[in-house]
């Protein structure tokens, strides 16, 4: 392994609590829960060691010799936009569409704020300084870093007047001259065990009065006193039966915060809770960071469909009409999100405020929006193709080679392919569809962007409708004449 992906990997080895299967992770690169992930994202950190693609992936610091990766890259024209298209759309293919979280969309939002730095001063007069300090640091060093921004879920129903919740939730406990001492949760931050930094705050907007909940912080994950709590992991060994669980299970954690300290540089805001909204609701940012989002998903669209063309043809089920419809509906989704991820950056525009080069918000929260409908269908046509086929499996391939491999051969084979291709190609789908992987995929396309239902609610409560209802209004009013 070339440079920075052996860096990479070597810098986990900070302290952090990391706690799985009621143990604590001593050396996750050798772990098996994240050996196979962690392999995977050290090859994409190489690429930028590689002369012959790192202008893939990444572009030349000014004044640097290095290559950062393309997240870092401020656009301010439509060939910088470009690039970081190119960058995503490089790192999605390479892993199919189904790693979603390889710090990319965290270091478009670092990126979005450096940005606009000045203009964000409005907010504190101190975070200009504190986001150029640590965008360069973050751009230089090829920090992965992760978002944790919900709440835990306790009572939903219940808010921060409620003693028990406001306890729970993320708070500031005390303060002094160095920086701040948080207790409390945050839930799901993918990538968590093997991030260098969390960049949290309040999903959601906070009344005034919430103060010690109110803040914008960049956490070191080795910070003393966080631990990094993770679901049961999905990964699997052999990569010939578990295509994708072996390579691609990005894990999912819990963060529990016991009094950690942030030093006052890595306290982006605090106490403003009115502040705290308007950063986390800056608009070329979040523009930026879902750009990333929406890339990611048309490579994983296009590779679901390519399986289900395959899974057909090999079954000779591709020549009904109900099945040809299903996999023509697969083309429409790929279709969809392309041409709005190309509408989004046919119409980005320089930002007014900062000169940055933003695609355009309305398609890619429609994008965002749409995804969560369009991956469970794309999931569900895949079944429907492959019908019980994909159960019908050995447990494992190793068997085509033992006592009764020869009849294997014989009943599993397909239209054309011999059976053990056939089997490998039903293990991979089975991976997207109904593995531990498959079906964790399926929800975080649901929400990863955060509530669908609240996010569709937004896309009517932010439009302006105006131009629409006053045809209406217009229409009706000549009708009256
Ligand atoms: C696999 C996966 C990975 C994720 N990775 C990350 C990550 O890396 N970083 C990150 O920050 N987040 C991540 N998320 C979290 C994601 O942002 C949240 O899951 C999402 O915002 C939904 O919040 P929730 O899970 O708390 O659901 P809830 O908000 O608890 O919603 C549960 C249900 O209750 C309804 N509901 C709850 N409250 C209300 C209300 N006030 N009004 C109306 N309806 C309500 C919702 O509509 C929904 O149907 C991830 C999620 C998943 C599933």
């Amino acid at each position: 392994m070339a440079l920075r992906g052996k860096k990479f990997l070597d810098s986990l080895s900070d302290g952090r609590s990391v706690w799985i299967d009621d143990e604590r992770v001593e050396n996750l690169p050798e772990h098996p829960a994240f050996s196979g992930t962690l392999g995977t994202i050290g090859g994409l950190f190489d690429l930028l060691d590689d002369p012959k693609r790192r202008d893939e992936v990444g572009f030349a610091v000014p004044g640097r010799e290095a290559y950062a990766h393309s997240s870092f890259l401020v656009p301010y024209s439509a060939e910088d936009l470009a690039k970081r298209t190119r960058a995503f759309d490089y790192w999605a293919q390479e892993t199919n569409g189904v790693m979603s979280r390889l710090s990319d969309y965290a270091r478009s939002l670092v990126t979005g704020w450096y940005g606009a730095r000045k203009q964000l001063s409005q907010l504190d007069p101190g975070i200009e300084s504190k986001l150029a300090a640590y965008y360069e640091q973050a751009r230089d060093n090829d920090l992965f870093l992760t978002t944790s921004l919900l709440d835990p879920q306790i009572d939903r129903s219940k808010g921060l007047d409620d003693k028990r919740i406001a306890e729970r939730f993320l708070h500031v406990v005390r303060e002094n001259k160095e920086g701040i001492y948080v207790s409390g949760a945050k839930m799901i931050a993918t990538g968590a065990p093997y991030t260098h930094d969390f960049i949290v705050f309040s999903f959601y907007r906070l009344e005034s009065q919430y103060g010690k909940h109110a803040h914008a912080l960049l956490v070191p994950a080795n910070s003393k006193g966080l631990h990094i709590v993770c679901r049961e992991s999905f990964a699997e060994e052999k990569t010939s039966d578990h295509p994708l669980s072996s390579r691609y299970d990005e894990m999912d954690a819990v963060l529990l915060f016991d009094e950690v300290f942030i030093p006052w540089e890595r306290v982006l805001l605090y106490g403003d809770a009115e502040a705290v909204w308007k950063l986390r609701s800056h608009q070329s940012s979040n523009s930026l960071a879902f750009h990333q989002t929406v890339v990611r998903f048309v490579a994983k669209l296009e590779f679901l469909a390519g399986v289900a063309f395959a899974i057909a043809e090999s079954i000779g089920v591709n020549g009904f009409l109900h099945v040809q419809e299903k996999l023509g509906e697969l083309i429409t989704q790929i279709d969809t999100m392309k041409a709005l991820l190309i509408a989004s950056e046919a119409k980005a525009h320089a930002d007014p405020a900062t000169g940055i080069w933003v695609p355009e918000a309305s398609f890619i929260d429609t994008a965002r929006s749409l995804g969560t409908k369009l991956y469970p269908r794309a999931i569900e046509i895949l079944q429907q193709v492959g019908g019980g086929g994909f159960i019908q499996t050995p447990s494992s391939l190793g068997q085509f080679g033992g006592p009764i491999g020869e009849l294997l051969h014989r009943y599993f084979e397909g239209v054309a392919l011999n059976a053990e291709s056939k089997i490998q190609l039903f293990k991979l789908a089975w991976d997207l569809i109904g593995s531990p992987l498959g079906s964790r995929h399926e929800l975080y396309e649901r929400f990863y962007a955060g509530d669908p239902v609240r996010g569709l609610a937004n896309q009517y409560l932010n439009a302006d409708k105006t131009p629409w209802t006053e045809r209406v209004w217009k229409l009706l009013e000549k009708s009256r004449a």
